[in-house]
C-alpha cells in the first residue's frame, strides 16, 4: 500500500503574505507550513511526495529548485517525482503520473486552485484546497477517507 500527496507550492507552503523570498526573488517557503506536511505525513505512513506545483518546469539545477528541495529535505520530505501537464489542466497530469504508478493505491492532493479537478470525481474527492496548508479544507462535499483522515493530521499539527 503506498499513498502519494499531490503538492502544490504556491499557496500551500507560502501565502501572499509570506516575506521570505527565493534565491531569485520570488515568493519563498514558510518552513512552519513544510513542519505541518511533513508531520502529517510521518503519521500517515510511506509516502511519496510527487511535485504538482508549477515549480517542477525549473530545471534540477535552478537556484529556486535547489532552494525548494532543500527547505523540504531539512525536514525528511523528498521529492519521489513530479508530473506533468498543459495548459493548466493540473488534473489531467495527475491521472497520467498516476497510470504510470499503480504501486500508488491512496493519494490527496494539496492545491490552492480548482484547475481541472472537478472534471475526475476521483481526484475531486481528494483535494484540499488550502490557503496556506493549515487552512486547508476539503473541496468536496462527499471527501473520500484518506482526504478525511490526511485534513485531520494537517489539523492536529496546525
Ligand atoms: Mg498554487
Amino acid at each position: 500500500m503506498k499513498f502519494a500527496v499531490f503538492l502544490d507550492i504556491d499557496g500551500v507552503l507560502n501565502t501572499r503574505t509570506t516575506v521570505e523570498r527565493t534565491p531569485d526573488g520570488y515568493t519563498g517557503i514558510d518552513d512552519a507550513r513544510v513542519d505541518i506536511i511533513a508531520k502529517a505525513v510521518r503519521k500517515y505512513g510511506d509516502t511519496d511526495i510527487v511535485l504538482s506545483s508549477d515549480w517542477k518546469e525549473l530545471k534540477q539545477d535552478d537556484d529556486d529548485f535547489i532552494y525548494l528541495t532543500s527547505k523540504l529535505e531539512k525536514q525528511g520530505l523528498h521529492l519521489a517525482g513530479k508530473t506533468s501537464d498543459h495548459w493548466n489542466n493540473r488534473g489531467e497530469g495527475i491521472l497520467r503520473y498516476l497510470d504510470s504508478h499503480p504501486e500508488i493505491n491512496e493519494f490527496v492532493i494539496l492545491d490552492d486552485n480548482r484547475f481541472d479537478f472537478l472534471d475526475y470525481p476521483k481526484l475531486w474527492e481528494r483535494l484540499l484546497i488550502t490557503r496556506g496548508v493549515e487552512r486547508a479544507v476539503f473541496a468536496s462535499d462527499t471527501p473520500a477517507v484518506e482526504a478525511i483522515i490526511f485534513l485531520d493530521y494537517i489539523k492536529l499539527f496546525s
